[in-house]
């Protein structure tokens, strides 16, 4: 199946490292103009040395006025991946305040918040667009240590749902003219820096391997053509799913 983005415009957040920038880097290969969002400059810097049409966009997204100056001029956009998170693990009863507000703010209020914008540009324009949030098999099925990050991410499950209910509808006679869907990918543990910090102990890999029907822990690659798949016309009708790509796991 051939995917083209040829023509679009794409914004990524978290496109610094793991399977934000891989997003990025396909959807540019694809075609696609990209503006990639991260906090950490020296990614953003290797990012566009090794694609140059790429646009950085440095900010902290957990800071809501940082994030509605960083991208009140980043024109039209098409496709709109939500990828930042931030993981912190601890058992349920040590779990902090601070833990749970950054948690929230990055993995919940600022896939709320930037969507805002880019859908708010959308409608004004009449134009269509598909966005995709990257949420987590923890988000349907309970992790130990992952009480905040859990949380986090079935709320992004029912912002997603809420998100395609709100902007599927379109006004105008053309059909499908300016519809916004919205679905959301579900991976299983992907071996990123955020997959290290969990699942690099070799015995606790191997207890969630072992429920895993495919017997394997996800590729980056696994996710990013998942994704493509959602952003791009070929899932037209595929419109508020949260969309595993966890071998089997939440099956089980
Ligand atoms: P990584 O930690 O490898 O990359 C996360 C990226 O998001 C980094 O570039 C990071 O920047 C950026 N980011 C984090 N917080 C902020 C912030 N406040 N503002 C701007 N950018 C920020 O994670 P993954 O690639 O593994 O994860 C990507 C997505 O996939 C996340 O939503 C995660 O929850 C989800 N996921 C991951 C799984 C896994 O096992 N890896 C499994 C299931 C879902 P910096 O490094 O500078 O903080």
């Amino acid at each position: 199946m051939q995917i083209s983005f040829e023509g679009k415009r794409a914004l990524v957040t978290g496109a610094g490292k793991g399977i934000g920038r891989a997003t990025a880097l396909a959807l540019a290969r694809c075609g696609a103009e990209v503006t990639a969002v991260t906090r950490t400059q020296a990614d953003l810097d290797s990012l566009t040395q090794e694609c140059s049409s790429v646009t950085p966009v440095c900010v902290d997204l957990a800071d809501w006025e940082a994030t509605e100056a960083a991208l009140q001029d980043v024109g039209p956009i098409h496709l709109l991946v939500n990828n930042a998170a931030y993981a912190n693990l601890q058992p349920f009863l040590e779990v902090t305040p601070d833990q749970f507000d950054q948690s929230f703010s990055v993995n919940v209020k600022a896939v709320l918040h930037v969507s805002q914008i880019v859908a708010r540009g959308m409608k004004a324009r009449g134009s269509r667009g598909s966005i995709v949030n990257v949420s987590s098999q923890a988000s349907q099925c309970a992790l130990r240590d992952h009480t905040v990050y859990c949380a986090t991410k079935g709320a992004l499950d029912m912002l997603t749902k809420v998100m395609a209910l709100e902007l599927g509808p379109h006004q105008c006679f053309v059909l499908c003219c300016d519809q916004i869907r919205v679905n959301s990918v579900n991976p299983t543990v992907v071996m990123t820096e955020m997959g290290r910090l969990g699942w690099s102990d070799p015995e606790k890999a191997k207890v969630m391997m072992d429920r895993i029907p495919l017997g394997r822990f996800a590729e980056v690659e696994d996710v990013v053509n998942s994704i493509l798949f959602l952003l791009s016309d070929k899932s037209n009708m595929t419109n508020g799913v949260t969309l595993p790509v966890d071998g089997g796991f939440l099956t089980c």
